[in-house]
């Protein structure tokens, strides 16, 4: 590899990519296996794309222990398009489905899923102005639901939590996006699973979603053919041309958590990486992070100055320091660091020790 300097990147999405990763894509570029092409200027029908396609199934179905009654998809318009392809697609004969509103992502879904269905809002984090969420034995679940939909990490927010409610035969939607892959999940326990690529997987422009066979055929009429999960599966996720190159970089992504050890190495290193950073928020008095402890996120970390005015020259410094994208998201200000799989534990630590730097020199 060249010798070229790459910042540590904190963006909430498109977030980083693994530095090997995009150098291998840099190497296989104008001549992947020796065909005289770049893959993504071959056709997605033939035999050679056909391979990586089948490949890159089989490593997540691998990592994420995917069973076999579980189709994967790979599609397009982002996890906001789901927001509509998971009503449209679930309701079936059902008339309501309940959503669980833990922040600004869940807030959007539930909008969404509105145009559709009457929406039960089973639980929400809003009374605790979203620093942590409701008690399961809590939740209003609704018997008459085509399935409840849930937002295990709220990218914006920082709000995270892994515990299901008990929801019997009805089928639990999961919005992945921030969190996917990074740790073990019992998919089983899933109907649907969906995550926008952009964030824990690689490039934007790819959507995965993860559903149980027997949720195939429960779509609406007006379900658009493109949006729907039983063609796109029996189409093996080629009803038309798809995004090939976003699909085969995270391919790529895919290998190299695997090489790195899978998802129960990323749990442990992702659980330390977080932990560090809280404990350096809290133990100083000049950042803040006021998620409830049990609920603080492992991938997006909000936090702030005890003096916003310095907030400007505190992302001017750490950018200085090639540390950078850590402005909050535009509606919560404030900061956010996002540290997914792709950023190392070095990016962490760099990242404290300018926070302690800053702190001592601007108190
Ligand atoms: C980023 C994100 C989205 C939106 O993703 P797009 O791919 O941009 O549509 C939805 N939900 C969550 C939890 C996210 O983090």
């Amino acid at each position: 590899m060249s010798e070229v300097s790459r910042v540590y990147n904190f963006s909430a999405g498109p977030a980083t990519i693994p530095t090997e990763v995009l150098a291998q894509a840099q190497a296989e570029l104008l001549d992947w296996h020796g065909c005289g092409m770049s893959v993504m200027e071959i056709s997605h029908r033939g035999a050679g794309y056909t391979e990586v396609a089948q490949r890159i199934e089989a490593d997540l179905r691998e990592l994420l222990s995917v069973p076999d009654h579980y189709r994967v998809l790979f599609m397009q318009g982002g996890a906001s398009s789901q927001f509509s392809m998971v009503p449209l697609n679930l309701l079936g004969q059902k008339q309501q489905a309940d959503y669980c509103d833990t922040g600004i992502w869940s807030a959007k879904a539930i909008r969404e899923a509105g145009r559709y269905t009457r929406v039960n809002v089973c639980a929400s984090s809003k009374s605790a102005h979203y620093k942590s969420v409701p008690r399961m034995s809590d939740w209003q679940l609704s018997s008459d639901s085509a399935y409840v939909h849930i937002t295990p990490n709220e990218t914006i927010g920082g709000l995270e939590f892994y515990d299901l409610p008990e929801t019997g035969d009805i089928p639990i939607v999961a919005d992945m996006s921030s969190t996917i892959l990074s740790r073990p999940i019992d998919v089983s326990r899933y109907g649907v699973i969906y995550a926008g690529a952009q964030k824990n997987i690689g490039p934007a422009g790819l959507t995965l979603i993860i559903v149980r066979e027997d949720l195939l055929d429960q779509a609406l009429d007006i379900c658009p053919s493109m949006y729907s999960y039983r063609k796109t599966a029996d189409q093996h996720s080629m009803l038309n041309t798809p995004p090939t190159f976003a699909w085969y970089l995270s391919g790529l992504v895919f290998q190299w958590i695997k090489r790195q050890g899978g998802l129960t190495h990323f749990a442990e290193v992702n659980a330390h990486k977080a932990k560090k950073l809280y404990q350096a928020i809290d133990q100083s008095d000049f950042y803040h992070n006021d998620i409830e402890q049990a609920f603080r996120s492992w991938m997006n970390i909000p936090f702030t100055l005890k003096r916003s005015e310095l907030d400007n020259l505190f992302l001017e410094q750490a950018a200085e320091a090639g540390l950078t994208n850590l402005q909050g998201h535009r509606l919560t200000g404030g900061m956010r660091a996002s540290i997914y799989n792709a950023m190392p534990e070095a990016g962490v630590d760099e990242l404290i020790s300018f926070m302690l730097d800053f702190a001592e020199r601007e108190a």
